[in-house]
């Protein structure tokens, strides 16, 4: 299966080794596969008595179709294996009136892990089957779980480097706690002094200063990213969606073929467009509800057809999903109205920040997506109330989903089962929602996961619970225009 560019320009039919490889496309267009593959009932009843790399590595079979099967099995087996991930990666939980799936037993306890965990082991493959024999330096910059998903999956990676840029004041203590801590021989990780917004744009200027590309040469470095516009990371998971859907027939939770709505805390729009994959190759899946925090531009965007990022960004309890530019989306686009109109769409998005889409290709997004957004205080609510209903704890991210998919509810009153999307431990983001259960505690820190053990009678999961053992590594903080020379001594040792 061949792989073309969003805006259609670059040279077509790159393999899907080669996409990994590079990314992003050389005319700064995202990698599509060129068709998608179809997975019937039968294909899905197959998956539904294997373990899950064994269902992971046949979903990523049918779209990686330059690695083999055992390749692919053998690294979903490494990836997801049961020190890293517990017995189940990706398992199914029934309350109510929703089911849950969560993706955050990982080591990092967020979502990211369950890409990040496989993507560098496609990555090395991918360098070798594309003859690449220079080494990769992965630069990220990160608003906190991307970093250390990243740090965890590329640590001892052979053939790779990973350097990660975090605003000093940006991230949560927790976060901040678990980057500094990290392990291996190929990472190194940096505090910026600036917001996120500085720490991007560092790193961006430095995949496009041709001078450093040079040098990094001389090295034989070259530079790569582990952000989800790369096939890489989205690919994996499409794979967590079959999968919720084989548990939910295995638990008679709905009959094979029976349609299910599925809701997303969404960011970038990595993880509701892998839903929409698996919708496109065939799963039973209605409408996708798309949920945001109060950074609410997809909601606007779902409600009226026009996206428009001139608006100011609000830090929120949800700060994995405070984004204003979901990169994503350009591939739904892709989809919808094909290269042209995508690149289009992309230029007003670069000079004006914002497009209007045409009332065709607006109607054909709404057929399957809907927007809802969640306030602060609605986000806390919900925490406190399915905790006291469900004796059932969330995050704040999975909050503003669960939220979401209520309104969706009252709305369309569906008969359909809701599958709610859980990104995150509860833990990660154990200040606010100790905050949520009880307004009067306003506890920061590894304090905070203490207290909210003590408050839940849940467990603190051991990644996080280890925390406090564990010695700083990393410490230094350095201004933004440091950031090219930190990477040059990086490269060099
Ligand atoms: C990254 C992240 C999101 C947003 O996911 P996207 O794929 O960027 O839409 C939501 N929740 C958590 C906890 C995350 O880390």
């Amino acid at each position: 299966m061949n792989y073309v560019s969003t805006r259609g320009f670059a040279e077509n039919n790159v393999s899907s080794a080669e996409a990994i490889k590079r990314g992003l496309a050389p005319d700064g267009g995202l990698y599509m596969p060129e068709t998608m593959p179809k997975f019937g009932a039968e294909f899905i009843k197959s998956l539904i008595p294997l373990s899950y790399a064994e269902r992971s590595s046949a979903v990523l079979s049918a779209f990686l179709t330059d690695y083999t099967k055992e390749e692919l099995l053998t690294d979903a087996a490494l990836a997801y294996a049961e020190e890293k991930f517990g017995p189940s990666p990706a398992p199914v939980s029934s309350l109510h009136d929703m089911h849950v799936l969560e993706l955050w037993h990982g080591p990092t306890c967020a979502f990211k892990d369950m890409a990040l965990q496989l993507m560098p082991r496609l990555f090395t493959r991918a360098l070798k089957k594309c003859g690449e024999d220079k080494t990769a330096l992965i630069l990220v910059a990160t608003s906190g779980d991307t970093g250390k998903a990243a740090m965890e999956g590329y640590r001892d990676i052979p053939g790779t480097k990973i350097q990660v840029f975090f605003p000093t004041d940006g991230v949560s203590r927790v976060q901040k706690l678990q980057m500094q801590t990290g392990e291996g021989e190929n990472v190194s990780v940096m505090a910026i002094r600036g917001n996120f917004d500085d720490a991007q744009t560092g790193v961006k200027r430095i995949f496009s200063d041709a001078s450093i590309r040079e040098e990094l040469a001389k090295n034989n470095i070259f530079l790569s990213s582990a952000n989800s516009i790369n096939w890489g990371r989205l690919v994996p998971q499409v794979a967590y969606y079959v999968s919720a859907y084989c548990d939910m027939v295995a638990s008679g939770a709905i009959r094979m073929g029976e349609e299910i709505d599925i809701t997303v805390p969404t960011g970038n729009f990595g993880n509701i467009f892998a839903a929409y994959i698996a919708k496109l190759c065939g799963l039973p899946f209605h409408h996708l509800v798309c949920a945001s925090n109060r950074n609410n531009v997809l909601t606007d965007f779902l409600a009226n057809g026009v996206y428009d990022r001139n608006r100011p960004f609000m830090p929120s309890i949800s700060p994995s999903m405070d984004i204003l530019i979901s990169s994503n989306l350009e591939r739904l686009l892709y989809l919808v109205c094909g290269a042209d109109r995508t690149a289009n769409y992309m230029k007003a998005l670069s000079e004006n920040g914002s497009y209007k889409l045409t009332d065709a290709d607006f109607a054909k997004i709404k057929e399957t997506f809907v927007g809802y957004y969640t306030t602060e205080e609605q986000t806390k609510e919900t925490i406190r109330l399915i905790f006291q209903k469900e004796n059932y704890l969330i995050d704040t991210h999975t909050a503003v989903a669960a939220h979401a998919a209520a309104q969706y509810k009252s709305i369309y009153k569906a008969e359909r089962k809701m599958l709610t999307v859980s990104t995150a431990s509860p833990y990660k983001f154990a200040k606010d929602v100790l905050n949520a259960l009880d307004p009067s505690k306003d506890i920061d820190g590894l304090e905070a996961l203490e207290a909210l053990r003590s408050a839940t009678a849940t467990e603190i999961p051991a990644p996080l619970s280890g925390l406090d053992r564990k010695s700083v590594r990393f410490s230094t903080i350095i201004d933004k225009d440091e950031m090219a020379d930190a990477v040059m001594k990086f490269a060099a040792n």
